[in-house]
């Protein structure tokens, strides 16, 4: 593609901000065009569920970039306006507002939305979803100290608003339907040591419950459940996962399938269009399937390939799954499969200071690091490299782990 080309990105958000800045990086000299949705400059979502629901402070500053920057670099930002149709035969886009933009190369990077729950809808503002900065604001105001809060789903987001509002002193119950918290991204060690923190914090966490009724009683909110209980609530918060914003790029006769499938190169079904982040159905190398992730890491490293691949450079996409999450003082390191065959154990439970590797046919293929900031890079080293692992070694906190992963071939 030649300089004089035009970008057109939809979505202003972790991906779009992410393309939108490699291009400027890498020199390329075409036009690129921003189109956001939301009143805000791109920001930051996980700060949302942690220090944002703690201070006004952190909320104000999540933004990636102060505003200058997206006309410094000559990148034309529009807010507040939806893309509302994409014409690929036409090469164009039309937006809410009415006006069509020419593209060359367009990049759909829409994210996703949290799943609504229909059981929960009759109680009407009693319930909270957490994705936009707007759903962060409101929900800090609701929790009070003292607010009775069910938060609705265990998983990594569900828990750390529980984190977050057991430290703003409301009284808190999660409610999981799977038999043990995080079940999808942690170990059952890990589950088993998470819902122990939280209970030690006054956090009650129900698993392998079922909501069967939710309604509103004298202006509380009463969720009753298929074994009898009944709790009721001030502030209902569901964290039940999200699906992709897809309507646009099925609209527009791209494959969608849970996701824009798309390829090695981020190429969807038009050469022209590709797409990046949360709303991706992917090839993963690793795992020689189609996946779909909505982490922050991913979003970012399949926006720069987007970006370069758009720009004429030969890039592929290859995931490092890695996540994190904090709760109270928790920080929580994911790398590589949650759950192996086998696991050990290095270091502490009891003080919340240790890891649990995953082993799989005696190679090391995940870990889950709880306060291990300095070894986050060797972890993730050793087990990019699937090292054949020996159990005793890995499970003696004497191990030098850096030396290990400075060991590996390179
Ligand atoms: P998004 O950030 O969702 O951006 C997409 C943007 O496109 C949105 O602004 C959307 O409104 C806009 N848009 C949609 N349709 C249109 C349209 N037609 N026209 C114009 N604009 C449109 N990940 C981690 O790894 N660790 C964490 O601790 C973590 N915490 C999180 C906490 C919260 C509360 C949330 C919500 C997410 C968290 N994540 C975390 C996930 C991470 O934030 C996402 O993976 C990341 O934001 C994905 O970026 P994205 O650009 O694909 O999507």
């Amino acid at each position: 593609m030649s300089d004089a080309g035009r970008i057109v990105i939809v979505g202003a958000g972790l991906a779009g901000d992410t393309a939108a800045a490699t291009l400027r990086e890498i020199g390329y000299g075409g036009s690129v065009a921003m189109i956001g949705d939301e009143p805000h400059r791109p920001y930051d979502r996980p700060p949302l569920s942690k220090g944002a629901l703690l201070s006004a402070e952190a909320a104000a500053n999540v933004f990636f970039r102060p505003e200058s920057w997206y006309e410094t670099n000559n990148i034309d930002l529009r807010l507040g306006d939806a893309v509302a149709r994409i014409t690929p035969a036409g090469h164009f886009i039309t937006l809410r507002s009415g006006a069509d933009l020419s593209y060359d190369k367009l990049l759909i990077a829409t994210g996703a939305r949290p799943r609504r729950l229909g059981i929960l809808e009759p109680l009407g503002s009693r319930v909270f979803y957490l994705r936009t900065l707007e759903d962060s604001v409101a929900l800090r105001a609701a929790l009070t100290p003292s607010a009775r809060v069910i938060v609705v789903g265990a998983g990594v987001i569900g828990l750390e608003i529980a984190a977050s509002a057991a430290t703003n002193s409301c009284e808190v119950a999660v409610l999981e339907l799977a038999g043990r918290v995080m079940a999808r991204s942690v170990s059952p060690t890990v589950s088993r040591f998470a819902e122990e923190y939280h209970r030690g914090r006054g956090v009650r966490i129900l698993c392998g419950v079922q909501i069967s009724r939710a309604y509103l009683e004298g202006g509380h909110a009463i969720i009753e459940l298929a074994d009898g209980q009944r709790l009721q609530a001030d502030v209902v918060v569901a964290g039940v996962g999200a699906e992709p914003v897809t309507e646009i790029a099925r609209n527009a006769g791209l494959v969608v399938d849970d996701g824009i499938v798309v390829d090695r190169y981020t190429r969807t079904s038009d050469p022209d269009i590709h797409a990046a982040g949360d709303v991706t159905r992917f090839e993963s190398i690793r795992r020689e399937c189609l996946t779909r992730t909505e982490h922050w890491r991913h979003a970012i490293d399949q926006a720069i390939v987007a970006a370069r691949v758009m720009a004429g450079q030969e890039e592929s996409y290859r995931e490092k799954p890695w996540v994190w999450s904090d709760q109270y003082e928790l920080n929580i390191q994911i790398t590589g499969e949650c759950s192996g065959e086998t696991e050990i154990i290095r270091g502490s439970t009891a003080a919340a200071s240790f890891v649990a590797f995953q082993l799989r046919g005696g190679r090391l293929v995940g870990a889950i690091a709880v306060n291990q900031p300095r070894l986050k890079k060797p972890i993730a080293d050793l087990v990019a490299a699937e090292i054949v692992a020996d159990p005793t070694i890995l499970a003696d906190s004497a191990t030098d782990l850096k030396k290990l992963a400075a060991a590996l071939p390179k």
